[in-house]
C-alpha cells in the first residue's frame, strides 16, 4: 500500500589541477586556510571567470561511461543565493543545458550530470563563524538520478558503484568522509499507484551505510506519519549520525527562488567543435570500467560473481589482483587460487588489522606464495600463516615459510617413516579403518601430520597411509 520512491543527487569534487573558473590550485588536502585563493574565486569586482577544460572533459567522459547523451552545446547559468560561503552571492552552475543527459548505472536511470563550482567551507566554533575559501570554486560534478530507486539497498549499491566509477576514471577521489563525494536523497512515500508522495530531501550523509539507514529511517517516518493521518511536508532534513535519525533543517526553496539565468561572463560552449571532446574521442579514452572488469574476472578465471564483485569493489583491490595475475603469467589455475586467497585469507588478515593496505603488499611476493601452494610446498594452513607474516613484515614468502618450518616435505621416505610409526601406535584406529570407518582415516591423517611436524603435504600423507594399510 505504501510505495517508497527514492532519487539521489550526488556531488563530487573533480580532481583537476586548478579550480573551475580560475588558476588557483585545487588541493583538497591543503590544511592551511585561505591559501589557494585569488581575486577571481574571491569575487573581487572586475574579475572574470575562465572555464576549466579538463573539468568539462571529465564530466563528459563520465557521461560516455554511463551511456548518457553528451551535449553538443552547453552553457553555464547563475544560481542566485546568498550565503557567506558563496563569495559572489551566486553560484555558477548549469540549468537548461547540462553536459550530460540520461544514462544508467546499476540499472538506475540517470536524469543529468552537470558541472558547477563548490562553495567555501564554513567552520562554526566558539560562537564565531570562520570561512575557508580554499574550497570555493573547486569543480563540482552534480549527478541526479530519476526517482526510480525502490529501496535503501539499491540506493547504497548505486552510490558505491558511482564512487568506484569516479575513481576508475580518475575523475575524483570521491571520499565521503572528506566531503569529496556528497549524497543527498529525495525520499517520498506514495499511497496511490502512479502518483508520487511529497518528497523530503535528506542531507549531511557521510557514509554509504548512513545513506541506507537515512533512507530506511525516512521511509518508516513518512509511512508512520501518513498512517496516523498526518501529512508529509516538503522540507530538507539532516541526518544525525549519533541519534541515527533525520531532523528538520529548513523548508525547501523552489527552483524559482534561485532565479537562474545564463551566466553573462562566460561564453557558450560549442562542444561539437572541440575534437578532444567528441564522443568518439571520449569513449576511446575510457579505461576498463567496473562492470567490464567484473565480467572479465568471472569469465577469464571462472570466479563466482560475489568473488569477482569483491575483487572489483575497490580500485586498489582490482589493481592488486591484476598485478598478481600478471606475475602468475595468467595461468588460470594459479590466478583462481590467488583470487580465493585474496577473498578469504587476505580479507581475514585485513579484517583483523582493521585496515586494507594493498599498496604496501608486494604483488610479486604474493604471487610467489600462490606458486608455493600450487607446487605443494605449502599447505593451506602453512600458507595462511606465511601470508599473515608477509602482510605484517613483507619479504620473501619462501624465506618466511622456511624460517617458521612451514615448508612441506616432498621426501616420501621421511613421510613414510612418520606414517609407519603412527600406524604402529594406533592399532585401534587401523582396525576401525579396515572395518570401513572413514573417520578413522582422518584421525590417522591428523596424527601423521603431527608426526611429520606439519611438513607433510596432506594429500601425499593420505596416499601413503592408504598404501601402507593395503601393503600390510
Ligand atoms: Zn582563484
Amino acid at each position: 500500500m505504501y510505495r517508497p520512491t527514492i532519487g539521489l543527487e550526488v556531488h563530487a569534487e573533480l580532481k583537476t589541477r586548478t579550480k573551475m573558473f580560475c588558476d588557483s590550485k585545487n588541493d583538497p588536502d591543503e590544511a592551511r586556510p585561505n591559501v589557494n585563493i585569488c581575486p577571481v574565486c574571491m569575487a573581487h569586482p572586475g574579475t572574470l571567470p575562465v572555464i576549466n577544460r579538463e573539468a568539462v572533459r571529465q564530466v563528459l567522459r563520465l557521461g560516455a561511461a554511463i551511456g548518457g547523451r553528451l551535449a553538443d552545446f552547453s552553457e553555464f547559468d547563475r544560481k542566485s543565493y546568498f550565503y557567506p560561503d558563496i563569495p559572489k552571492g551566486y553560484q555558477i552552475s548549469q540549468y537548461e543545458h547540462p553536459l550530460v543527459a540520461g544514462g544508467e548505472l546499476v540499472g538506475v536511470a540517470i536524469t543529468r550530470v552537470h558541472l558547477e563550482e563548490d562553495t567555501a567551507r564554513s567552520i562554526h566554533a566558539n560562537k564565531k563563524s570562520l570561512v575557508d575559501f580554499n574550497r570555493a570554486g573547486i569543480p563540482l560534478m552534480e549527478l541526479v538520478t530519476e526517482p526510480v530507486i525502490p529501496d535503501a539497498e539499491t540506493a547504497g549499491r548505486f552510490a558505491r558503484e558511482l564512487q568506484l566509477l569516479l575513481r576508475t576514471l580518475g575523475a575524483s577521489e570521491a571520499n565521503l568522509e572528506k566531503g569529496e563525494m556528497r549524497i543527498e536523497a529525495n525520499i517520498s512515500v506514495s499511497t496511490e499507484e502512479g502518483k508520487f508522495g511529497t518528497k523530503v530531501e535528506v542531507k549531511n550523509i557521510n557514509s554509504f551505510r548512513s545513506v541506507e539507514r537515512a533512507i530506511a529511517y525516512e521511509i518508516e517516518r513518512q509511512t508512520a506519519l501518513i498512517e496516523s493521518g498526518g501529512e508529509v511536508s516538503q522540507e530538507t532534513r539532516g541526518w544525525d549520525e549519533s541519534k541515527q535519525e533525520t531532523f528538520h533543517q529548513r523548508f525547501k526553496e523552489g527552483s524559482a527562488d534561485y532565479r537562474y539565468f545564463p551566466e553573462p561572463d562566460l561564453p557558450q560552449l560549442c562542444i561539437s567543435e572541440i575534437p578532444e571532446l567528441s564522443s568518439e574521442a571520449l569513449r576511446a579514452s575510457l579505461p576498463e570500467l567496473p562492470w567490464e572488469r567484473r565480467e572479465r574476472y568471472a569469465k577469464t578465471y571462472a570466479l563466482k560473481g560475489s568473488d569477482a564483485a569483491y575483487l572489483c569493489a575497490t580500485f586498489e583491490r582490482a589493481t592488486f589482483f591484476d598485478a598478481v595475475a600478471t606475475a602468475l603469467e595468467q595461468k588460470k589455475e594459479l590466478v583462481t587460487s590467488a583470487a580465493n586467497y585474496i577473498v578469504s585469507d587476505l580479507a581475514g588478515v585485513y579484517a583483523k588489522s582493521g585496515t586494507e593496505n594493498f599498496s604496501s603488499l608486494d604483488s610479486k611476493a604474493f604471487a610467489k606464495l600462490i606458486r608455493l601452494v600450487g607446487a605443494g610446498d605449502l599447505s593451506s594452513r602453512g600458507a595462511k600463516d606465511t601470508l599473515a607474516l608477509l602482510v605484517e613484515k613483507g619479504g620473501d614468502p619462501e624465506q618466511i615459510a622456511k624460517e617458521h618450518g612451514l615448508i612441506q616435505s616432498h621426501d616420501t621416505e621421511a613421510l613414510r617413516g612418520a606414517v609407519r610409526s603412527v600406524l604402529a601406535e594406533e592399532a585401534k584406529a587401523v582396525e576401525e579403518y579396515r572395518a570401513g570407518k572413514e573417520a578413522a582415516l582422518q584421525y590417522l591423517l591428523g596424527k601423521s601430520m603431527k608426526a611429520a611436524k606439519g611438513a607433510g603435504n596432506p594429500a601425499m600423507l593420505k596416499d601413503i597411509i592408504i598404501a601402507e594399510l593395503k601393503a600390510d
